[in-house]
């Protein structure tokens, strides 16, 4: 995986704030969903790709550059000059250990609180996963959590939109702290049922026991669920599994895929096959 420090910020296109959403309420995490017009020439912006968002930042040593990366939310619009995008911010607080001090992080709490017609300095585009394979028949595997629903929006809108006639399975595994988080699958917003006629695309849910305590997410329940279903895909050459957010997804996903495949060993043994061949990609942060 990409170091953040190799991402070239050489290149700084000038961005306007469009809108910006709030799609959680009050009394859960503040997520957003930010519309970008970004100037960036003739340079094309495409799903399945992340942008930065630089910044000044303040630390013990003075100002300094704060880069960040964000994954395109949706299928990115052609303007003049440029292209309109959207993102999926959460905002990011970190509780020091001995002090308990709370700190904001730097650029989530940047991008939360602009207004439309803000300016802000993009860098990118970077094309990282998820590319869609040429092959129609390939079964995809999606797993998100939280914010990691942003890059599949884009993929499976693309997948189905622009790519067409789709022929293997896709199935979305998408984990959130509550129903209210589910920020693009909720009852207001549910931008996957468009795909629920697709024979092929099935989504699914997994919730926290309790929204407002950090709960692990049973994400991995619902994929041991569905057990037969994943091993039947997994043993197929051309299946690709694909999987986006926070660190915590990783102990989730080594617990699920070692019950899964029935051994730890086994888990590691295919993951490591799966990397090489570039048949696991993954955007963890
Ligand atoms: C490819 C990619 C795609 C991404 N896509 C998205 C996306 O679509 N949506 C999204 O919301 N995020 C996404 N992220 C994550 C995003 O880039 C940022 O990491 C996130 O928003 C936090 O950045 P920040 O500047 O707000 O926090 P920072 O200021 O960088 O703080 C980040 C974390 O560092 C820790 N921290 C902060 N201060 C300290 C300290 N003093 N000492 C020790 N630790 C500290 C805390 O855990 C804090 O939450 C993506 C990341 C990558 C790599």
């Amino acid at each position: 995986m990409a170091r953040l420090a190799d991402y070239n910020t050489d290149v700084q296109l000038k961005a306007t704030v469009k809108k910006n959403t709030r799609h959680t309420p009050p009394d859960v995490d503040d997520i957003r969903e930010i519309i970008l017009d970004i100037e960036s020439g003739d340079v094309a912006i495409q799903p399945g790709q992340s942008i930065g968002v630089l910044m000044k930042g303040d630390n013990d040593f003075g100002a300094h550059w704060h880069h960040r990366l964000y994954s395109i939310a949706d299928l990115p619009k052609k303007i003049a000059n440029g292209y309109q995008v959207k993102i999926l911010v959460k905002r990011c607080f970190y509780v020091d250990e001995f002090s308990g001090e709370r700190f904001k992080g730097i650029a989530s709490n940047y991008l939360c609180d602009l207004k439309a017609g803000d300016h802000l300095i993009v860098t990118g585009p970077f094309g990282l996963p998820f590319e869609v394979p040429d092959d129609k028949t390939s079964d995809l595997i999606l797993i998100g959590l939280g914010t990691g629903i942003a890059p599949f929006r884009a993929f499976v809108k693309h997948i189905y939109k622009n790519v067409k006639n789709w022929k293997g399975r896709i199935r979305l595994f998408y984990g959130a702290r509550s129903g209210l988080e589910m920020v693009y699958m909720n009852n207001k917003k549910n931008d996957f049922a468009n795909y629920y006629d697709e024979e092929t695309f099935k989504a699914f849910e997994a919730l926290s026991p309790r929204p407002h305590w950090s709960d692990p997410i049973s994400l991995d329940y619902a994929l041991e669920q569905r057990s037969e279903e994943i091993i039947n895909m997994l043993n197929k050459p051309n299946t690709r599994i694909y999987v986006a957010g926070y660190e915590k997804i990783e102990d989730m996903l080594d617990k699920a895929f070692a019950t899964i495949l029935g051994s730890e060993d086994e888990w590691k043994r295919r993951k490591a096959e799966w990397l090489a061949g570039g048949r696991w990609q993954e955007i963890i942060y």
